[in-house]
């Protein structure tokens, strides 16, 4: 490893965890939460994020979110506030939305979802009645709790069927999504809506699909783009649009905003039915300092770097995943197109749970979660694989040599058969990549 003085990322440069000068403050008015601060800061710096869901946001993001925007009150859109007062606030929404159209490619956005799961109960608010059915991918699948899981609202006051994925190994779609399976569901069931989106479906998504099975029974196509928006944006995934009717996310996955969340659509009635929906119909009080920091990620997502990066962050995937199975470990579908990957620790070792691969992982400075496989047998707890994804370590600069290293030393821990000291020995050489990969103040 040659270090290095300049983080040179792709794309913007990666944050500061923590601004000194806050942390100047918080030492003199709140030492409690300036220690907790200062501590997540370190920890940061010194682990290799691999969670597949989270990234570094830039300073210019970082700082939004902390800024005078949050003293406000702006119920209503731009124009049309219960409020007085909310001149700037009009501003900061407007240019978030026109940002978000241009990125997408699309006429409407509502920025004001405060989550991901917040933007998906807005849509289900804006179309369905209770018991209404929605034809999605089970949780243990890849899908996501707000795609109908029974300790959802979106399980309990609907009715979910799930579509498959390819379960049978030997077929060369093994692990994609069974589309032949997703059309003649869809027959049977009739879902008001169809969703397509996942949270841990390594593969490209076929919206063109999705829209004519979706049209053939008369449903309205939901792509959830949660984790893939910062690939879709950055041109290293299709778009849904102008595939899918309606397509939701979060802005803090690869997308690499402040945490929140966005809903867009082509269609001016469905616009007006959504706008409604997230307030007064699901929220109250848009967040406009987090909506004035979604208009700076939008901002930095519409740079030409912005391409580069999310182009990195999947060849970076593709490697980590070609060195781990050159190592003999198993992906779900033999690979990944995207930004993740998702092992099957079952045939490797079937003694191995997620939970105690994701813990040694952690010994050893790597962060990455415990996941269900396909046909899942263990409980959510324990689980039989773990996800693994690039988006922070694309952020911080890392590139493909250090995807061969990692996938190593993650090699390296899955045989440890649980020895602390080989974790704490990998743990220490990742502190010295990291070091050379600072996220800089
Ligand atoms: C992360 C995710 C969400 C929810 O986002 P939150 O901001 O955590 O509420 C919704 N859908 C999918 C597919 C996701 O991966």
């Amino acid at each position: 490893m040659t270090p290095t003085t300049t983080n040179a990322p792709t794309g913007a440069p990666p944050m500061d965890s923590v601004s000194t000068g806050l942390l100047n403050l918080l030492r003199d008015h709140d030492p409690e939460i300036a220690s907790v601060l200062a501590d997540e800061a370190a920890r940061q710096a010194q682990t290799i994020e691999l969670i597949a869901s989270e990234n570094h946001v830039s300073p210019a993001v970082m700082h939004t979110m902390g800024s005078c925007m949050t003293n406000k009150y702006a119920e209503g859109y731009p124009g049309k506030r219960y409020y007085s007062g909310c001149v700037n606030h009009d501003r900061a929404e407007q240019l978030a939305i026109d940002r978000a159209c241009k990125l997408f490619n699309c006429t409407f956005a509502n920025v004001q979802a405060h989550s991901g799961a917040n933007a998906n109960l807005a849509v289900y608010y804006a179309l369905l009645n209770p018991g209404d059915t929605i034809l999605s991918v089970v949780l243990s699948d890849g899908g996501h709790l707000t795609h109908g899981s029974p300790v959802s609202i979106s399980g309990k006051w609907l009715n979910p069927v799930h579509y498959p994925l390819v379960y049978d190994e030997s077929r060369d779609d093994y692990g994609y999504i069974d589309y032949d399976a997703v059309e003649s569901m869809a027959k049977e069931h009739k879902p008001k809506i169809i969703m397509c989106g996942y949270s841990a479906y390594p593969r490209i998504i076929d919206f063109k699909r999705f829209r004519t099975i979706a049209d053939s029974v008369g449903a309205t196509l939901v792509a959830d783009i949660a984790h893939i928006a910062g690939l879709c944006a950055g041109g290293a995934h299709p778009s849904p649009f102008p595939h899918a009717h309606i397509v939701t996310t979060t802005t803090h996955k690869t997308l690499r905003g402040p945490r929140g969340g966005l809903i867009m659509t082509n269609d001016e009635e469905l616009a007006k039915q959504i706008d409604r929906a997230v307030f007064p119909g699901t929220q109250g009080g848009p967040l406009m300092h987090i909506i004035s920091a979604k208009a700076v990620a939008f901002g930095e997502a519409l740079q030409p770097a912005f391409k580069t990066y999310a182009k990195q962050i999947v060849t970076n995937a593709k490697t980590l995943a070609d060195e781990l199975m050159h190592r003999g470990h198993h992906l779900m579908s033999n690979g990944t197109d995207n930004h993740l990957m998702l092992m099957d620790l079952r045939k490797f070792d079937p003694e191995l749970t997620g939970k105690d691969a994701a813990l040694w992982l952690e010994q050893a400075g790597i962060i990455v979660n415990k996941n269900t496989v396909a046909r899942e047998q263990r409980s959510p707890f324990k689980t039989s694989g773990i996800r693994l994804g690039t988006p922070a370590a694309t952020t911080r600069g890392f590139t493909e040599k250090h995807m061969k290293q990692i996938g190593g030393w993650i090699d390296q821990v899955l045989r440890s058969g649980g020895d602390e000291s080989i974790h704490k020995s990998i743990a220490g050489e990742v502190i010295e990549l990291c070091r050379a990969y600072p996220l800089p103040h």
